[in-house]
């Protein structure tokens, strides 16, 4: 969706032209799963896909939402109204940013917004996070609140966990805000620090497809709210403050300690093999040994499907096809139960590996995935 539609398509709702219009992107995670809520390492990078939004300040209290994606009107909110968890709609995430800014003391006194997003919704790509990192962004440069991405990136998963009321991780939020093209992000969800990974996989004759089983899953309830519970009941039982403090050469030791405790073993196990497989393909990208990271990607797919158990019949067709076809490696990415798998290949192998999947997911009976492929893009900004 293009900055000059958005723009006309708010001009056309509000009889005015926007203040301004600007972009965040949907992301892919190629690597780190389930870590950020562990204190762990992800390193995702941005989609050319994007959540687009036209905004222009008010001074009367009132927040006026439109999505050109979403079926009904303009709906408009009284921004002293705005609570926790009242609103089971869309509008929760771009009223949750406003919501979490006015509690941080930022003065934000109202703003009328369209916008257009091409970020697939529920694909494991997330969408939502493009859509509070939108509104975060736009309405940090109108009322000149001065936050650093960082900073905005923090909100939006306030808006996200305490307003939506969807457990989730720092990753997204933090992709959306601070990932740069061609670059992968290397982000320790700690304290926040990063590092920018070049990530150009077509210099190197490679390319990256992202598989959309078209299986939806939801966030906000059930089984992502039980693995991080169930992490967080491991942390405790090894007397850690989170399991990012297990380091990979005592993990036996720690497996140990938890005895027969079946499901904190699983949990443990793949967070802390997790974080070790990040470091290894950081290693791995800066040292230029790019096909190597293939068999660590496989590694990670098979601890999220057995380990975690958050992978499905799709995700795993998907993953196992491919690897059939030639592919260098796959995995599924995004919380899990649907969404996404990534896989790694030769260009030359892209046409074969592509059919494969579609096929194997016919002859499953299964709906027909959608196949792309991903450059890593730009991350949020100012389109106008
Ligand atoms: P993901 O982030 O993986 O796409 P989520 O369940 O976290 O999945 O977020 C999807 C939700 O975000 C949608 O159900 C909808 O409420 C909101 N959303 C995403 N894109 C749009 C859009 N273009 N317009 C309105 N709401 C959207
Ligand atoms: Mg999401």
């Amino acid at each position: 969706m293009g900055a000059q539609q958005v723009r006309e398509g708010f001009a056309a709702l509000y009889g005015a032209a926007p203040e301004g219009v600007w972009s965040a992107p949907g992301r892919v995670n190629l690597i780190g799963e389930h870590t950020d809520y562990n204190d762990g390492f992800v390193m995702p990078f941005a989609l050319p896909h994007t959540a687009v939004a036209a905004l222009s300040r008010r001074t009367d209290g009132v927040l006026r939402l439109h999505s050109a994606d979403v079926e009904g009107g303009v709906v408009e909110l009284r921004l002293d109204d705005l609570a926790p968890e009242t609103d089971r709609n869309w509008t929760a995430y771009p009223a949750g940013v406003v919501w979490a800014l006015r509690e941080a003391g930022h003065a934000v006194t109202g703003a009328d917004v369209h916008l257009a997003s091409t970020v697939p919704s529920g694909a494991g790509l997330s969408s939502s996070a493009a859509l509070e990192v939108v509104i975060a962004l736009a309405l940090n440069d109108l009322f000149e609140l001065g936050l650093q991405r960082w900073q905005l990136a923090r909100l939006c998963q306030r808006a996200e966990n305490v307003y939506v009321g969807a457990p989730t991780g720092i990753m997204d939020q933090t992709a959306s805000a601070c990932c740069e093209e061609g670059h992968a992000l290397f982000l320790d969800t700690r304290d926040l620090s990063q590092r920018q990974i070049p990530f150009d996989l077509a210099a190197e004759g490679m390319r990256l497809l992202v598989v959309d089983t078209q299986v939806k899953h939801a966030h906000s309830e059930g089984e992502y709210g039980k693995r991080r519970a169930g992490c967080e009941r491991g942390a405790a039982l090894l007397g850690v403050d989170a399991l990012r403090d297990v380091p990979y050469a005592e993990l036996d030791d720690a497996l140990a300690r938890l005895g027969d405790d079946e499901e904190a073993v699983r949990l443990v196990r793949h967070v802390v093999t997790e974080d070790e497989r990040v470091e290894k393909v950081v290693a791995l990208l800066e040292s230029g040994d790019t096909r190597a990271i293939g068999p660590v990607l496989v590694a990670g797919h098979a601890s999220l499907r057995d380990d975690f158990r958050i992978s499905c019949p799709e995700l795993d067709l998907a993953v196992d096809t491919a690897l059939a076809a030639g592919a260098l490696g796959a995995r599924m990415t995004g919380g899990g139960f649907g969404g996404s798998a990534i896989v790694l290949a030769e260009a030359a192998d892209v046409e074969t590996i592509t059919k494969a999947v579609e096929e194997a997911f016919a002859t499953a009976q299964f709906t027909a995935p959608r196949v792309f492929e991903a450059v890593p893009a730009a991350g949020a900004r100012r389109l106008s």
